[in-house]
């Protein structure tokens, strides 16, 4: 792992983590691009070629973080015609794009044809529809996936399950065949694969592989329909360890996924990796405000808050909280709790920790989904982010100045 003390002392590969918060302020976001690259070999490994690991750029977008990828030479899964801007910003491939999302526009869709990206994740027969429209205007091909909803329960939080049939998310099973003959049939749509996601932090394989197994009994019925098919997109969801999880072993989940496939034959696999990737290569740093004793219990008040790192707040998702600099002080059952003027503003309840003003805190693996879901409510500047490359750290991200988050804004006079 990246992140360890030495002397009692947090380091980000071999820059200490209080002189980062020193130098670039709190709170703050600190990345190891070595924790990226070996995140991304253990994909890239056991995945030969032709098959395909396209990186969801949604849990973190960040131009630095998109670049390393793309020099690893990362395909990316887009959600919004922004973040294929932000591909192509960075460096990344649109030919290897994929385009996932439910209610994509007509301008993006033009956007992502001009670009040339691989292919479009439909999720329902009327965007198919419109993805034709747009590629007749445009006389070009639309190539296209269809993204089918497994209905297999990944036994994740509900906010992050999207297989089951009341997800909003892609194609009922039972409607695909009907929907991949209407593709057929549909001058400017290049029908190429199928693909699902079925939610997100899943930690044993057994949902993947049965959603698999779905979606290969899929792809039988369509070749025998004349319909070929050439690629499966399992999408992304891996899990990580937040907490003491046991995350499912990668290697083996993609050796058996080549396995299943290789029974049908002629399939390319595609994957759509984003915690994975960078989850456990982020800390967010922040300094402690106050302690406060309260009646009941004490709270740590820190000075980033549910604007900055979203996921407690939204998920009542786990992040391990630790000292910055370890102390030998008897640790206090605390509340982490932000500034930000909402109960729901905490970082992490009920912990044990020893901290008082002025010290630091790294929330742990906020690498995935932390800068990327943070805003500026309270009219908050968002947090730095830097980049730590062996003893060098480079800031990738500028703190946002507040006067930053009014530009664009107009007084409108008041009649008098
Ligand atoms: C969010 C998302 C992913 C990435 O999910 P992770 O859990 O971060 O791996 C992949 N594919 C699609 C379609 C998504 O919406």
């Amino acid at each position: 792992m990246s992140f360890n003390y030495h002397d009692g002392v947090l380091y980000a590969e071999q820059c200490s983590v209080a002189e980062l918060a020193a130098q670039y302020g709190t709170p703050l976001y600190v990345y190891s691009q070595q924790q990226i690259m070996n995140n991304w070999q253990q994909f890239a490994t056991v995945w030969p070629a032709p098959h395909r690991l396209c990186y969801a750029v949604k849990a973190n977008s960040n131009l630095a973080v998109l670049h390393l990828l793309a020099q690893l030479g990362a395909g990316f899964d887009i959600v919004s015609g922004g973040e294929l801007a932000r591909v192509i910003a960075a460096g990344g491939r649109a030919d290897r794009v994929v385009f996932s999302g439910v209610a994509k526009s007509r301008a993006e869709m033009a956007e992502a044809l001009a670009h040339g990206i691989y292919c479009f994740n439909v999720e329902s027969a009327a965007e198919l529809e419109q993805l034709n429209e747009v590629a007749r205007a445009h006389q070009v091909m639309a190539p296209v996936s269809l993204r089918v909803n497994p209905d297999v329960d990944a036994q994740t939080h509900p906010y992050i399950s999207t297989g089951l049939k009341t997800n909003k998310f892609g194609i009922a099973m039972s409607q695909a065949r009907d929907i991949a003959r209407r593709a057929q049939e549909l001058p400017n749509i290049q029908l190429q694969g199928v693909d699902c996601h079925i939610g997100s932090q899943i930690l044993t394989a057994a949902p993947f592989l049965d959603a698999a197994d779905r979606m290969l009994a899929l792809i039988a019925d369509l070749r025998q329909d004349g319909i070929a098919i050439q690629h499966l997109n399992m999408g992304g969801g891996i899990g990580i360890s937040y907490q003491h999880e046991q995350p499912l072993d990668v290697s083996a989940y993609l050796l058996e996924l080549q396995r299943r496939a290789e029974a049908l034959g002629g399939l390319t696999l595609m994957l759509e990796p984003g915690r994975s990737i960078v989850g456990n290569a982020g800390l967010l740093v922040t300094q402690v405000a106050y302690h406060k004793a309260g009646e009941d219990k004490d709270f740590l008040l820190v000075d980033a808050g549910m604007n900055d790192l979203m996921r407690p707040a939204l998920y009542q998702a786990y992040h391990e909280i630790i000292p910055v600099q370890q102390s030998a002080a008897s640790p206090l059952l605390v509340d982490v709790v932000g500034p930000v003027c909402e109960t729901g503003d905490f970082l992490g309840l009920a912990r044990h920790l020893s901290a008082s003003a002025g010290d630091l805190l790294a929330v742990m693996n906020a690498g995935a989904y932390g800068f990327t879901m943070s805003s500026n409510y309270n009219t908050r500047p968002r947090a730095a982010e830097v980049m730590v490359i062996g003893d060098q750290a480079h800031l990738i991200r500028e703190r946002e100045t507040v006067s930053d988050l009014w530009k664009g804004e107009r007084i409108v006079e008041v009649p008098r």
